[in-house]
């Protein structure tokens, strides 16, 4: 008798470590999502699957655009403000105007006052806007300092698209992922390998170290894993020298799945606290069915839990599941979202 109470505790921790981690009662934040409409669906899918929602308002071309993109994000927020959180973005239209600046900050103060949580900062800056001398603006220009002074002074994070996957300076057919040739094959504008007069990926890849660097309190999340989504030891190195630096996986987890698991795993359990799950799936006032959306969190929950073999539409060759011990799923899915986001 004696023996078997004294077994028991092991039995149980055996039993805890092997027991799955069940995916509905799991709270989770998807932290990169776009919500271009007025319709609930999306929210509530998002109730219905355990998760919250961080959509960003994005590109920052047009005031008129901004305007339509905040409408959607502030109506989703107070209707669903324990689900639906937002980022809001800056605009360039009149970047040449000389209160440019001021007017950015004001509109900022008053977006955080709306109800914003973050501002996005898309790759147009680096790879769209251009000086009368063409020369491209980029995102360590010293015009933006101001601004990010501003941001800093409110306690307020950055989201920062810049720049794209490394792919992008490839031509189509060396491309590691078949998200990446698809995507450039219908956006020839942003495949940079069509471009070589624009700025280089070591360029992008700088300018957004450079920017880091002279705002050191700068709270910044990389989205799409920072653009470093290649490489998980080039990814480390930015995480080791920007200690406020964190990166969400949208769109990217495809390239966790193309380099080695092993090492992948060893990364995420190395760096569990500056990594936020994310997916850039979005949907707009066409949008009716939403089963992919679940499709897509329930595939990317069984490769961060669980070992098996799996194979996605955007990997060339089936994959193994990390299985990440319960602990490192609740920061990447839940808690560093929370921290870095202040959701
Ligand atoms: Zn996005």
């Amino acid at each position: 008798m004696k023996k078997v109470f004294y077994f028991l505790p092991l039995l149980f921790s055996a039993l805890s470590c092997t027991r799955p981690v069940d995916y509905l009662s799991f709270p989770k934040i998807d932290a990169h999502v776009h919500i271009d409409t007025f319709a609930p669906d999306f929210a509530l899918l998002a109730r219905e699957h355990n998760f919250t929602l961080m959509t960003l308002v994005t590109r920052s071309a047009h005031q008129e655009h901004i305007d339509r993109e905040f409408a959607w994000a502030e109506a989703q927020h107070s209707q669903f403000p324990e689900t639906v959180f937002f980022a809001t973005t800056i605009c360039l239209e009149n970047r040449n105007d000389p209160n440019w600046q001021q007017l950015t900050i004001d509109r900022l103060k008053q977006d955080f006052e709306n109800g914003a949580s973050a501002v996005k900062i898309w790759k147009d800056i680096g790879m769209t806007f251009r000086d009368p001398d063409s020369s491209f603006i980029m995102v360590d220009d010293d015009r933006f300092d101001p601004i990010f002074d501003f941001i800093v002074s409110q306690g307020v994070p950055v989201i920062g698209h810049l720049g794209e996957p490394r792919n992008c300076w490839l031509p189509l057919e060396e491309m590691t992922v078949r998200s990446d040739s698809n995507y450039f094959a219908n956006h020839p504008e942003y495949h940079m390998a069509l471009h070589p007069d624009y700025p280089s990926y070591e360029a992008q890849i700088d300018a957004r170290d450079n920017m880091l660097s002279k705002h050191p309190d700068l709270v910044f999340i990389g989205a799409h894993l920072g653009s470093l989504e290649w490489n998980v030891d080039e990814l480390a190195k930015r995480l080791d020298r920007f200690p406020n630096m964190a990166v969400d996986m949208a769109a990217r987890i495809c390239h966790f799945q193309v380099q080695e698991r092993d090492k992948v795993r060893d990364f995420i359990i190395a760096y569990q606290d500056r990594l936020l799950y994310g997916t850039d799936l979005g949907v707009s006032e066409n949008s009716t069915n939403l089963d992919w959306i679940a499709n897509t969190w329930q595939h990317d929950w069984r490769y961060f839990t669980t070992d098996e073999i799996m194979t996605a539409p955007q990997v060339r060759h089936d994959f193994k599941g990390l299985k990440l011990p319960p602990a490192v799923l609740k920061k990447i899915y839940y808690q560093n979202a929370k921290k870095w986001l202040k959701i």
